[in-house]
């Protein structure tokens, strides 16, 4: 049995509600504010740990309310924060939401998330078996080295390339599973998928990114499920009928489903699956680390 080690962001997420949205300029009067830990980072670990793997996160805080507050969250969610530094110039990484009539408008300030480097790396001893994930919130140079740490003990990585950038080159090759949506697969592929992709479609473009025979690739679908790509051969994991309530951080839910499965030695198959029911809970909830599910829970399921 391995362990989910995720270097990856932490933010909180400060979202205030409004009758409508201010113009530019002008202020309006709020109704309320409210305060929930995000990240990819964080919420992908949250997600690993509620299921019961051990699980460590390597990220950067600032030396602030927020990071403190963000610190005692993760550290109740049972997460190894041995490897979380506080910076001493950036702030925490803050997202500042408004929401007015469930149109949103949203501003990230990477903050401490950008000076994650290979330094906090050595913080962490990783082994054959653990699963390495990461994101596209932190620096790609970080992710690289983390990877190249990861495949040098015969460890699993996983990355999730979200928000939607271009690859660093060298990064792609150091990737046994890439879980992507479908956004940031058009993106990636640089092909217009549009709303509904059809499979072939969703084949087409995975071929494009020129995956080696050794590669995963694990394009969420959102309601409809997820499709696997694995040398050429593409597999529907079809989307459980629920009646969804809040969709925010089920793709977080899923990849912390996926890399906790593979931690504890399960199959490729398998673990898509499982991440599939693990998401299908959680868009059922409000929020992103509150809404993630217990193994016992998605154990009913099975
Ligand atoms: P987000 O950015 O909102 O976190 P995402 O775009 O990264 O999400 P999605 O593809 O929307 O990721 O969803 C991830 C997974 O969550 C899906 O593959 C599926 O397993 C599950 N899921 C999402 N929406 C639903 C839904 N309405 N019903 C059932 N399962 C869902």
């Amino acid at each position: 049995m391995g362990r989910v080690i995720v270097a990856g962001s932490i933010n909180m997420d400060v979202v205030a509600t409004a009758e409508r949205h201010p113009r530019i300029g002008e202020t309006v009067a709020g109704q309320s504010v409210m305060y929930f830990p995000g990240g990819k980072g964080a919420n992908q670990a949250v997600s690993a740990a509620k299921l019961g793997v051990p699980t460590a996160l390597i990220g950067r805080l600032g030396r602030d309310g927020f990071g403190a507050q963000l610190r005692a969250f993760l550290a109740d969610q049972g997460i190894d924060l041995a490897a979380v530094k506080e910076s001493t110039s950036a702030s925490t990484g803050t997202a500042i939401i408004t929401l007015a009539k469930a149109d949103n408008t949203i501003v990230v300030i990477p903050g401490a998330n950008a000076e994650l480097g290979a330094e906090d790396l050595a913080q962490v001893a990783l082994a054959a078996g653990d699963v390495a994930v990461s994101q596209f919130e932190i620096p790609q140079a970080t992710i690289a080295a983390f990877f190249q740490r990861a495949k040098a003990v015969g460890a699993t990585t996983i990355l999730n390339p979200a928000p939607a950038s271009a690859f660093d080159s060298g990064l792609f090759a150091l990737i046994d599973v890439l879980v992507l949506n479908e956004t940031e697969l058009g993106f990636l592929a640089d092909i217009e998928l549009g709303d509904a992709p059809s499979l072939q479609q969703v084949k087409d473009a995975v071929r494009a990114l020129k995956p080696n025979s050794d590669q995963t690739v694990c394009v969420t679908l959102g309601a409809r499920g997820a499709v696997a790509v694995s040398d050429g051969e593409a597999r529907l994991v079809e989307g459980r009928a629920v009646k969804a309530v809040d969709t925010t951080g089920a793709g977080d839910c899923f990849v912390g489903a996926l890399a906790a499965r593979l931690s504890q030695g399960a199959p490729m198959a398998e673990a898509i699956g499982y991440a599939n029911l693990a998401a299908s809970i959680s868009v059922q909830r409000m929020g992103a680390g509150p809404s993630m599910p217990s193994a016992e829970e998605v154990r009913a399921l099975l």
